[in-house]
C-alpha cells in the first residue's frame, strides 16, 4: 500500500501516520523528520535547510526529491510506505509521479485530512508547548506563515490527485481514532 498523506500543518498528519505504521505494517516517510534528523547531525544537508525551514519556507524541491526517491528503495519500503508531508508542491508531485513509474511502482491513494485555520493554529502551539519547543517553526508566526504556503502552494494537489481518481478526503477535527476509521475506511483495509 502506497500512500500520501496530505493536508495543512498540525492537521494531525503526523500522528496518523504512525497509528497506520502500526496497524498497516508500512513505514512513514516524513520529509520534515528526516530534514529535521539533518538539522541535529549537522550534515551540509540540514544546514542549507535549517533557515528555509524556521522561517516556514520549503526546501528546494529537488533536496526533498532526493531524499524520498532514497528513501523508498530502502528495504523497509518494499511492501509500501505512509508519504507524511511529501509532495508538497505540483513539481514534487511529478517528480514522485516520475520516480514511481520509472520504479515500476503504483499510488493507491492520496488522503486529504481537512481542519479549519483557527484550530491548526492553536494546536501547533500546544505541539511547541507540549514538546518544549523543539521545533523553532512551531511558533505562532511562522505557523502561520506555513498554512499560506500550504495554501498557495500545496492545497492545488488536491485537485491535482483529484482529477487522477486518487483522492479521499477525511475530517481532521474528529477525535484521532475516528479521523484514523474514517482514513481505514477510506482506503477498504
Ligand atoms: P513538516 O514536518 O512536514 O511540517 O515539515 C517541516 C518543514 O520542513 C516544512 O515547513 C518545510 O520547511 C520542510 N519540508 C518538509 N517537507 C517538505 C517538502 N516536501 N518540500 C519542501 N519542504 C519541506
Amino acid at each position: 500500500m502506497r500512500l500520501i498523506l496530505l493536508g495543512p500543518p498540525g492537521v494531525g498528519k503526523g500522528t496518523q501516520a504512525k497509528i497506520l505504521v502500526e496497524q498497516l505494517g508500512i513505514p512513514q516517510l516524513s520529509t520534515g523528520d528526516i530534514l529535521r534528523s539533518a538539522i541535529a547531525a549537522k550534515t551540509p544537508m540540514g544546514l542549507a535547510a535549517k533557515q528555509v525551514m524556521d522561517r516556514g519556507d520549503l526546501v528546494s524541491d529537488d533536496i526533498v526529491n532526493g531524499i524520498v526517491s532514497e528513501r523508498i528503495d530502502q528495504a523497509d519500503c518494499a511492501k509500501g510506505f505512509i508519504l507524511d508531508g511529501f509532495p508538497r508542491t505540483t513539481p514534487q508531485a511529478d517528480a514522485l509521479g516520475a520516480m514511481l513509474e520509472q520504479k515500476g511502482l503504483k499510488l493507491n491513494a492520496v488522503i486529504e485530512i481537512t481542519a479549519n485555520a483557527d484550530t491548526l493554529v492553536s494546536r501547533v502551539a500546544n505541539r511547541a508547548k507540549e514538546t518544549g519547543g523543539i521545533r523553532a517553526d512551531d511558533n505562532a508566526d511562522v505557523v502561520r506563515k506555513r498554512l499560506d504556503v500550504y495554501r498557495e502552494l500545496t492545497e492545488p494537489l488536491v485537485s491535482y490527485y483529484r482529477d487522477k481518481g486518487l483522492l479521499k478526503t477525511v475530517d481532521g477535527m474528529a477525535p484521532v481514532e475516528q479521523v484514523t476509521a474514517a482514513i481505514r475506511h477510506a482506503l477498504d483495509t
